[in-house]
């Protein structure tokens, strides 16, 4: 319970990029996959109430999120590539033997 507590007193902070009140404008869950199985995330989206300073932040966001996008596939690329030279060293390791 103290979680909701501590989101509804965020929202009503006010925006630190403008002054104005913010407000909760959508809550959701998500089920993300993880490497063990899955698990539930909740989501809140806290909106400005300045429609000048709103519109502002989304233009923002959306940059972010195909920023964060782009650096999950790579993180996953990444991965896959790690994945393949753990094996590569296990038989090097062997050889060596
Ligand atoms: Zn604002």
């Amino acid at each position: 319970m103290s979680k909701a507590t501590s989101k509804n007193s965020y929202a009503s902070k006010a925006c630190d990029r403008c002054g104005s009140k913010r407000r909760i404008s959508k809550t959701w869950k998500e089920t993300v996959a993880t490497l063990t199985g899955s698990t539930v995330i909740e989501y809140s989206q806290i909106i400005c109430t300045n429609t000048v300073c709103q519109a502002a932040f989304e233009v923002n966001l959306a940059k972010e999120t195909k920023k964060r996008q782009s650096l999950q596939k790579e993180k996953e690329k990444r991965y896959e590539e790690s994945k393949k030279n753990a094996l590569k060293r296990k038989k090097t390791l062997k050889k060596k033997k």
